[in-house]
């Protein structure tokens, strides 16, 4: 009933010339691959040169972040429309970098999700906790409220452009991956969480990813549990090969 989304987050790594040669390896590898929705979110700048290597492919281009204002003195920033205006279709809102090193918050994680989805963007929504939060036991109370903050004033019907990603802090750029069993049980909490909002057939219908250190090693067990329905993936994203061989796995 829910689709599989496998999708790279690039964070701050290549130049346009890049993305295009990047895009251009990718194709063919992951064309056909239709059991999954392929996306690629890139930095600002490649937007562009990324939808024009992709275009009449299966692949894709999202954003890393949008603004929650739809104009105005907000200098640096990127609003909704200007991505869909620029072709982008999703966008990762709430990334723990950006809530790590940004001052990004659970409001500003909800202002974001609402403003991409009034404007018909795919919001991919981060929610994770630290190593410190699981080692206290605060793992499911944790995902609980980051999940209900992130969703707060978004409509049933909206759910249906929501895809929430589930990324414990800990795994994410270190190597150290959730056993397939953790990652189960965190994406169970993002879902039980969306259905205490929105009800079970909600629930059951919207994709939660795994992200943290996926591989092409691992992509196949994570992959296989009930609750992983998808991934988002970083360091493997930059790896045509790699980041291939995690789309088979979600064939
Ligand atoms: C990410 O950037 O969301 C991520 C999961 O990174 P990595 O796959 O490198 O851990």
């Amino acid at each position: 009933m829910r689709r599989y989304v496998i999708a790279g987050n690039w964070k701050m790594n290549m130049t346009p010339n890049k993305a295009k040669a990047l895009i251009e390896e990718m194709k063919p590898l992951v064309a056909g691959k239709d059991n999954c929705d392929v996306v690629l979110c890139v930095p600002a700048i490649d937007v562009p040169a990324a939808i024009e290597a992709a275009a009449g492919s299966n692949i894709k281009i999202g954003a890393e972040n949008v603004h929650f204002k739809a104009s105005g003195a907000y200098t640096g920033e990127i609003s909704a429309e200007m991505l869909v205006e620029a072709g982008v279709e999703y966008v990762v809102i709430g990334h723990s970098e950006r809530r790590q090193y940004f001052g990004e918050t659970d409001q500003t994680v909800n202002l974001r999700t609402l403003a991409a989805l009034n404007a018909g963007l795919k919001a991919i929504v981060c929610v994770g906790e630290t190593l410190e939060q699981r080692e206290l036991g605060y793992t499911e109370t944790l995902l609980k409220f980051q999940t209900k903050m992130a969703l707060t004033n978004v409509t049933a019907e909206q759910m249906k452009n929501v895809i929430i990603a589930y990324e414990p802090v800990w795994a994410i750029g270190t190597g150290v991956t959730a056993t397939a069993d953790q990652a189960d049980e965190g994406n169970g909490y993002v879902r039980a969480a969306v259905a205490e909002m929105f009800g079970a057939s909600v629930a059951e219908a919207t994709t939660v990813q795994y992200g943290g250190s996926m591989n092409d090693k691992n992509a196949a067990e994570l992959l296989s549990k009930e609750n992983v329905d998808g991934g988002l993936i970083g360091g493997a994203s930059l790896k045509s090969a790699a980041f291939a061989a995690i789309v088979e796995a979600a064939q």
